[in-house]
């Protein structure tokens, strides 16, 4: 995209909603839309939200210690709600610590009954992990719309990073189409990934279409 194409996602309003700590907690009453950010420690999540937001320290909230383990909600432009998911899957942490992000994370995807879509995200350099399968499965049982987004593509060159997403999509069973490569450090996707976005907030409400 050039830098004269149109911000698909211009963000005027930007407001910090709160957390939801354990399954079936807090969560906002809003009427909005919800968006799920979803991936493993490390993924890039971070780094992508804050791109996309374009705010600096945007998802600051979410990396604070104690808090990594909780949903923190964002109302975005009075338009939706953007829920950034704990990163799950972290390789340092034991098997039992790992297998908590579970009730928390899939009750909320299960029992939000405003979810619209959720973003996964995966590295672009690797195929995705058993804890990125879980999830994949997961989603897809549930039937929620969901845009893949592959992080960290400046760390590959220009060949080799095309042919890992057409390999994700094969591995995943989606068109190459279906699949935003991002980078947060030089900005690629960041337009594509909004538009995604717009384009799933105009849909109707997959529930009503199950
Ligand atoms: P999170 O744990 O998923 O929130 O991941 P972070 O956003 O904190 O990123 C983890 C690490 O990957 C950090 O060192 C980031 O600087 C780096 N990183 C994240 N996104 C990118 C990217 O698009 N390109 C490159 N080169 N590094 C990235």
């Amino acid at each position: 995209m050039t830098e004269t194409t149109k911000d698909p996602l211009v963000i005027r309003h930007l407001d910090y909603l709160g957390p939801m700590a354990k399954q079936g907690g807090w969560r906002p009453d809003s009427m909005l839309p919800e968006i799920a950010f979803v991936g493993r420690s490390n993924v890039g999540k971070s780094s992508l939200l804050n791109k996309l937001m374009k705010r600096k320290a945007f998802a600051r909230v979410s990396n604070t210690p104690g808090r990594t383990r909780e949903i923190h909600f964002f109302d975005v432009n009075r338009e939706f709600v953007l829920a950034d998911l704990p990163g799950y899957g972290y390789a340092r942490i034991s098997k039992e610590r790992k297998a908590e992000w579970r009730p928390l994370i899939e009750g909320y995807l299960k029992d939000s009954t405003k979810l619209w879509g959720v973003v996964q995200l995966l590295d672009v350099r690797h195929d995705p992990t058993d804890d990125d399968h879980t999830m994949l499965d997961f989603l897809a049982d549930l039937g929620v719309p969901t845009i893949i987004a592959v992080t960290k593509v400046d760390k590959l060159p220009r060949p080799q990073m095309r042919e890992r997403v057409e390999h994700l999509a094969k591995y995943l069973g989606l068109d190459p189409d279906q699949i935003v490569p991002f980078s947060a450090k030089t900005g690629e996707g960041r337009d594509d990934l909004a538009s995604a976005l717009v384009q799933l907030l105009a849909m109707p409400d997959w529930r009503s279409t199950t």
